[in-house]
């Protein structure tokens, strides 16, 4: 297996984000584990993908120091920390998991590294009675066939309730609503866009943005297009222009919850369409 300290070559960190991008979706076509996992660098941060049966996972590194950003299903949370460790990564150094949100494919499996190696859990605070019952109590809005013939199953999964120990303010009139370089040793930032679920949460390291379900990666390729399940998606494509204009102005790679990475370009092209109905 290619592992992520393998796929980083002296010579890709000197290439542009977009190169970058490129070189990396290669060595994944020629690799053994293709589209298991994947590390993307610009200047000082590197952002591991750790893909899970649906549903990314991804350390954000920045030398020693790294956090989490979401954790999978409860019950993968073991296979996780597999997959870390045969990309090099030491589950131990893990200081924090940013949950996006609170559905179960992306908290589940946090309570994992908090339990056994002291990760601090960081969520939205709107989210903070989905993770108390541990299940998703508000409906889901399924926006395609595909999320039709998942809905009852995704609506039904179920996690072990847990406390965030840091709960971010979810009002989104909060340009930086935490700096985690306090938190984790690493120049990341967390902000509250709510929209997904009331805590949904993205995080901005660098040249990068990490967005939950904010929207999801295309299947096959590497095109944004919109989540499986977004209740008002005339909101959504509000929230995409402020992540654009505001939040991740400087960002060229975005990684969803699902497939992905993409280039902004693709991003700039989802919110510039009319969402459906209009
Ligand atoms: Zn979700």
């Amino acid at each position: 297996m290619q592992n992520a300290g393998q796929m980083a070559s002296p010579t890709r960190r000197r290439r542009t984000p977009a190169l970058l991008l490129l070189g990396t979706a290669t060595a994944l076509l020629l690799g053994g584990c293709a589209g298991r996992t994947q590390l993307v660098r610009a200047g000082a941060i590197e952002v591991i993908t750790l893909r899970q049966s649906h549903n990314n996972a991804h350390v954000v590194r920045q030398g020693e120091a790294m956090f989490l950003v979401d954790a999978g299903l409860q019950r993968d949370a073991a296979a996780l920390e597999e997959r870390m460790r045969d990309a090099g990564i030491d589950p131990a150094k893990v200081r924090a998991v940013v949950v996006t949100h609170g559905h179960a494919d992306h908290v589940g499996g946090a309570s994992h590294f908090r339990s056994r190696y002291g990760a601090r859990i960081i969520a939205g605070a709107g989210d903070r009675a989905m993770l108390a019952a541990g299940r998703h109590e508000a409906p889901l809005c399924p926006t395609d066939f595909l999320a039709r013939q998942r809905l009852e199953q995704d609506q039904g999964q179920r996690y072990t309730p847990l406390q965030a120990d840091v709960w971010v303010d979810s009002d989104p009139r909060e340009t930086v609503a935490l700096d985690l370089r306090p938190l984790t040793g690493v120049d990341a930032r967390v902000i509250a866009m709510p929209g997904h679920t009331e805590g949904s949460l993205i995080v901005v390291a660098g040249t990068f943005a990490l967005v939950g379900d904010l929207f999801r990666g295309s299947i096959p390729g590497w095109s944004a297009t919109t989540h499986f399940y977004m209740c008002d998606l005339a909101d959504n494509k509000r929230d995409l222009r402020e992540l654009l204009e505001v939040h991740a102005k400087d960002a060229t790679t975005f990684f969803p919850g699902h497939f992905g990475p993409i280039e902004r370009a693709s991003v700039e092209a989802l919110a510039a369409e009319e969402p459906p109905g209009k």
